[in-house]
């Protein structure tokens, strides 16, 4: 899977580091412009790259249920920052939430048995992973804030990128914008069961699974401005819901979800003002 492995056609090779999936080329990238970034690094060993087509010689995909009508969907051995999506089922259809580098085809019989997939919905680029693949696969569509479009990393016609403050996927699901971590960063809101809300990276869901945080890279603690708290909070403001799935696998706020994101976010605001701040500062 390493650089000791030969590559000599044309393929879309995908960053081992963090899952992205890059346009056909005949040699991979020179570096991954995701690992790149400050929020993310490049792992110290040096840049790898792999494609979907030896993924899944080596990988399987995993599902375990995260909640009622919520299926989660991983890769084993782990594969780039361990990503997860999750299957969101509803009467008007499955809709995908953010993405994994891997469908092998057992899963891909199952989500088809399933019904299939009305669309995908991918919150910022750390899913931007082999997006491409699963929208072929399913033929629908990949759903992301056009903020984000510098990121894409395999444009494709399946992408629609949308603007504004918030489009529907299907009845009762809703992308929302609210920037923060990334600048087209976007969580989903389900309006089922008291109300749903869907976060990736932009509300972190903390290990207490009863707050939140909103950073501008997780791996490396680089925390955003007060100002964008609020404004990342007040983007689902007039939403309604209970439970909120973060970031990771069972990253789940089981109930009373918004008011740990109102609390959490006046917990960040007054700690980034000096309120924790309990020295002197010379
Ligand atoms: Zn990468
Ligand atoms: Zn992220």
């Amino acid at each position: 899977m390493g650089a000791e492995e030969r590559f000599s056609s044309m393929e879309c090779y995908i960053c081992t580091e963090c899952g992205t999936q890059y346009s056909e080329t005949a040699n991979p990238p020179d570096n991954c412009t995701i690992c790149s970034d400050e929020r993310q690094f490049v792992n110290h060993h040096g840049q790898q790259w792999t494609t979907h087509h030896r993924l899944k010689r080596w990988f399987r995909n995993t599902i375990h249920q995260q909640g009622p009508g919520v299926i989660g969907i991983g890769v084993e051995p782990k594969l780039g920052i361990g990503q997860r999506a999750l299957l969101i089922r509803s009467k008007h259809g499955n809709v995908l939430w953010d993405c994994v580098s891997l469908l092998d085809d057992g899963l891909a019989e199952l989500i088809k048995a399933a019904g299939g997939l009305r669309a995908i919905a991918v919150s910022h680029p750390h899913f931007h992973n082999s997006m491409v693949d699963w929208a072929h696969a399913f033929e629908c569509q990949v759903y992301i804030h056009a903020a984000n479009r510098p990121w894409v990393m395999r444009p494709d016609s399946s992408i629609r990128f949308w603007e504004g403050k918030q489009t529907e996927l299907a009845p009762g699901m809703t992308s929302i914008h609210c920037g923060g971590h990334f600048p087209g960063s976007a969580v989903l809101h389900h309006d089922h069961d008291g109300g749903e809300l869907f976060t990736g990276d932009t509300f972190y869901v903390n290990g207490d699974h009863r707050s939140i945080t909103v950073m501008y890279s997780f791996p490396n603690y680089i925390p955003v401005s007060a100002a964008r708290v609020r404004l990342v909070e007040k983007a689902v403001e007039s939403f309604e819901f209970q439970r909120v799935y973060g970031q990771w696998w069972d990253a789940v706020i089981p109930n009373g979800g918004k008011d740990a994101i109102r609390r959490s976010a006046e917990r960040y605001v007054s700690a980034i003002e000096g309120k924790y701040d309990n020295q002197p500062v010379r």
